[in-house]
């Protein structure tokens, strides 16, 4: 039966990631077009989805059939700290009229994107599936959060009242190509790719913001998409799942922020402004879910020259030529990426 598969947040990081797996995978292959798909990638040029008519407008466009539903209002701990209504709002908003929108449109499967901040700040490590609601999110992105929780609620309610086949996915810190590299609202690897590279263009000193001793899990965007295929193809629960590296391979912001000097060759004064907020210190989470679910995937093929790389703490050379792709697409489209 043929599929038309609609892609929101098409434009962004993680969208433009699957667009490319999707048409640089062999066609019928696990990861690569089927013959009876159509792939449709979306971004807001297309609809703002914050408004209920331009969202039905354009379910009525391209009768999907399948939904993956990246778009948001995404940004930084800077950024959700400082906008906690209009993260909270916006993505309450978007999320509500594609939720609903499915719903009226009888589409088959809808996933959603969650996020690893939707996690109680209070909470035994590592996360996994079933704390998502256990306790309040950290302060410093609660609207956010509480939008994105909000999904997890809704889909259960969607599939109780009326059978909808919705679920959700909690991916991990991703970065690649297409990232949002502004400086204010960026997350910590394009924005300590833009800072860096500014530094060695201007010959200014490199200041990483915090004490550089945070956690974090990172995926790679490529790597991410392929586990979004896997899941509309192969999985059906209302349940979320982590999509994620091992609860072991956590690595610091310092980790992140000397690899990133390797990687755009920075030879100045390189330091830590421990007056800025660092945010959750870790927050490991567990993809054994995952892993018992998709059987043989492999998070770090690495092929030189190929770009489904995933970073490797035990094999830091891995993290760091994922991250020298990302740095050479900021500096390939310095005019065009979003600064
Ligand atoms: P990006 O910021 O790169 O892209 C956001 C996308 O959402 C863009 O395509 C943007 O469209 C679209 N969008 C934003 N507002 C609207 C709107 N009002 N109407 C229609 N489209 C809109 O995000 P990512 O790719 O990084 O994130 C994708 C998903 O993954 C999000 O749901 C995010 O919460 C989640 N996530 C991301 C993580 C990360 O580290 N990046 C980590 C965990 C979860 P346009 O560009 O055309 O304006």
């Amino acid at each position: 039966m043929a599929s038309v598969i609609l892609v929101t947040g098409g434009s962004g990081l993680v969208g433009k990631a699957i667009q490319h797996v999707i048409e640089n995978e062999p066609a019928g292959s696990r990861f690569g077009k089927k013959e009876n798909e159509t792939w449709i990638f979306v971004g807001s040029s297309d609809a703002d989805l914050r408004d209920p008519e331009q969202t039905r407008k354009m379910y009525e466009k391209y009768q999907p059939t399948h939904v993956i539903h990246l778009a948001a209002l995404v940004g930084g701990l800077f950024h959700n700290m400082k906008y906690k209504l209009t993260f909270l709002r916006e993505n309450i908003l978007i999320n509500d009229n594609i939720l609903h929108t499915s719903y009226t449109h009888k589409t088959q499967k809808l996933i959603s994107c969650l996020s690893t901040c939707v996690f109680p700040d209070k909470v035994e490590y590592p996360l996994d599936e079933h704390k998502i609601h256990s306790g309040p999110p950290h302060d410093s992105n609660f609207g956010y959060a509480h939008a994105k929780r909000l999904v997890d609620v809704q889909n259960h309610a969607y599939k109780e009242e009326f059978g909808c086949n919705f679920t959700s996915a909690i991916p991990t810190n991703v970065f690649g190509p297409h990232d949002n590299y502004d400086l204010e609202h960026s997350h910590v690897i394009p924005g300590l790719i833009h800072k860096c590279y500014l530094a060695k263009k201007n010959g200014t000193p490199f200041v990483v913001s915090g004490t550089g001793k945070p956690l974090r899990q990172f995926i790679y965007s490529r790597d991410l998409a392929k586990l979004f295929i896997w899941m509309l193809r192969e999985y059906d629960d209302v349940e979320p799942i982590i999509l994620s590296v091992g609860e072991d391979e956590e690595v610091s912001i310092k980790q992140v922020a000397d690899a990133v000097v390797q990687a755009i060759g920075f030879q100045g004064n390189y330091t830590f402004d421990t007056t800025r907020a660092d945010g959750q210190f870790r927050k490991p989470a567990s993809n054994k879910k995952l892993l018992s679910l998709i059987g043989d995937f492999t998070f770090t093929p690495f092929e030189p020259g190929n770009y489904y790389l995933l970073f490797d703490v035990m094999n830091p050379d891995n993290f760091l030529l994922a991250l020298m792709e990302s740095a050479k697409w900021f500096a390939d489209n310095y005019d065009n990426a979003r600064t």
